[in-house]
């Protein structure tokens, strides 16, 4: 089909690329990273950003590094470098043996700085952090500069070395470029390219007490593993003149040079993304853990039963942009519904069961229905479900005085149990209080397998599960974490916390489920039918499963694709 029209959305981090394929810059290779800073769990944001950089190698026969920025001892720990190890492999991607640490390059960072110093374009400050922010100046006044600056080369090398040795105090002394205090650009005048903190770092221990930059580091090490496209968020716009300021400085000819380009960031609605207000989640209590089903982390996504199949396929359809935008979050659902409705076994489970009790089926008789694991894949199969005298169906299935346009069990009403029998009503018991505790039913033995042959029609379909047949499980259905699209963006500044979901999580605790689903490994997924996708927690003991809704089968982004059109 060629109309003219492209079908995938321009993407000009390929068009870069494909550009330097062709003058064969680097030699034609393509080599990308994806640089996490283990303090804190990934998310779906992150998620983007590493399809992105393992996508691109893929496409180009490139690779792809995965490095831990690790230059803030104070933020990570193990357990966060872990976990994203574990988050990045589970999303289907391999960085072979390019597994990397910044921690690994402060030696040569540190020589670098005294190769700036040497070049006399770094310098020992002696200001405080306050004082250095407050001679920085503002983005319409120059700044002041630092005595430091007219420090010769040879004293610039000995206290550099001296802090680097312990002599100082934390705070006390920062190595700083020399560039230029009345930039119009705030990232170029004098920035600090090393601190004094005495922390224990999780991996080089307490062998530093001085810790490079953010912008020290991360071109620096772009540069040690070869990076020919080191691609970041939006945020680093303005550091790009300071990135290619260092690597001027710094790079040999005739070794590969990294060229920064920056996307828009995800944004997804009724959600938080920065890992500093995740972590206010978790510690606050506001949720149960990083990988809360609520979470928008790589691995409350898991618990919650998502696929990698289905985050990569979302990462592919939100493409990339260069200009912020929000991204509705029912895209994600439905590209998760996509997945698993090719592949998810379908089950019957009743949430809020009343009970069925059918006066024409003799007592103590059962007989083997057979069901159909997934109508849209024959190969899984169908299974048999038993029927028998007392079976269980959801209480909203039934109303007592039914509303127009109610199609389900009412008194006198018939309607079908699904792969089994009509079902008429004919009446209710109720306990003292007045509630309804069970319904009387008769079934119709020769419309077995849920059909008629005399064409009579039936408007509704209902789930249901035999006594027998119906072990008692817990059902955790999860909202919104936010109740409004944009709890980061309110015109008047509220708190995101203000929004948090009081109603997020509604725990159902005798729900009853088919017997197959017995012994499912926590992260199995099925469909309950006409209720909604559903996984298995690790929380489930032996007998007493455990059920996370992952998600409902309605799907709002279809129904907008198609008011669309
Ligand atoms: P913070 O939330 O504390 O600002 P961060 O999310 O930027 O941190 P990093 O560990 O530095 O965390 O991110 C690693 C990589 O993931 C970076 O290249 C960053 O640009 C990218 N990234 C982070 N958030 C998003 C997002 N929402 N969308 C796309 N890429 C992202
Ligand atoms: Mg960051």
């Amino acid at each position: 089909m060629d109309n003219g029209v492209k079908t995938t959305p321009s993407n000009f981090i390929r068009d870069i690329i494909e550009e330097d394929i062709r003058s064969n810059k680097n030699g034609g290779q393509v080599v990308t990273r994806f640089p996490p800073e283990p303090n804190g769990y990934l998310h779906i944001g992150h998620a983007k950003s590493i399809c992105l950089n393992f996508g691109l190698a893929r496409q180009y026969g490139g690779r792809c590094h995965l490095r831990m920025d690790d230059t803030n001892p104070e933020k990570e720990t193990v357990e966060y470098t872990d976990s994203i190890i574990n988050d990045v492999r589970w999303l289907g991607f391999d960085w072979g043996e390019h597994l990397y640490y910044a921690s690994d390059y402060f030696e040569q960072i540190y020589q670098w700085g005294v190769l700036l110093i040497g070049k006399g374009v770094a310098y020992v400050c002696d200001m405080s952090p306050d004082e250095v922010s407050a001679t920085r100046g503002t983005p319409t006044a120059p700044g002041t500069e630092s005595p430091g600056r007219k420090r010769s080369v040879e004293e610039n090398l000995y206290l550099f070395s001296r802090m680097r040795a312990g002599e100082y105090p934390d705070g006390s002394r920062t190595l700083r470029a020399r560039i230029d205090m009345s930039s119009p650009n705030m990232h170029l005048r004098d920035p600090v390219l090393y601190r004094i903190k005495r922390a224990e770092h999780h991996r080089t221990g307490n062998a530093w007490c001085i810790y490079p930059m953010y912008d020290f580091a991360h071109g620096q090490s772009d540069y040690i593993e070869g990076i020919t496209h080191s691609i970041c968020t939006l945020e680093f716009e303005v550091h790009r003149p300071l990135y290619d300021w260092f690597l001027d400085k710094i790079a040999e000819a005739g070794r590969v040079r990294p060229r920064q380009i920056e996307f828009a960031r995800l944004n997804l609605s009724y959600t938080v993304m920065s890992k500093r207000k995740l972590l206010e989640l978790v510690e606050s209590g506001s949720v149960r853990g990083w990988d809360d089903p609520r979470m928008p982390t790589i691995s409350g996504l898991r618990r919650r039963g998502y696929t990698p199949e289905a985050i990569r396929d979302f990462a592919d359809r939100i493409g990339v942009a260069k200009a912020d935008n929000m991204v509705d979050v029912a895209l994600l659902e439905h590209c998760l519904r996509e997945d698993l409705n090719r592949r998810a076994p379908r089950v019957m489970a009743v949430l809020n069961p009343l009970k069925v009790v059918i006066e024409n089926y003799p007592e103590g008789a059962t007989e083997e229905l057979e069901a159909i694991n997934n109508p849209e894949d024959e190969s899984m199969g169908k299974r048999k479900v038993p029927f028998a005298r007392v079976v269980y169906i959801e209480k909203d299935d039934f109303r007592e005085d039914p509303p127009p346009k109610y199609f389900r069990l009412a008194p006198g009403r018939e309607a079908r149990l699904k792969f089994a029998y009509y079902i008429t009503c004919t009446g209710v018991v109720k306990d003292d209080k007045g509630e309804i505790v069970e319904i009387r039913c008769v079934y119709d033995p020769t419309t077995r397998g849920g059909w008629s042959n005399d064409g009579r029609k039936v408007k509704g379909t209902l789930h249901w599960i035999s006594a027998e047949d119906a072990i008692e499980a817990e059902v955790r259905l999860y909202d919104h974490l936010f109740t409004v699209p944009e709890p980061e963006n309110t015109k008047d500044g509220t708190d995101y916390r203000t929004f948090i979901n009081p109603d997020s999580l509604k725990v159902l605790t005798r729900c009853l489920v088919e017997s197959s689903v017995k012994g499912a490994k926590p992260g199995s997924r099925f469909q309950f039918e006409r209720l909604g996708y559903f996984c298995v927690d690790p929380d489930s003991r032996r007998g007493a499963p455990v059920f996370n809704r992952t998600v409902m089968l309605r799907d709002t982004w279809a129904k907008i694709e198609k008011s669309a059109r």
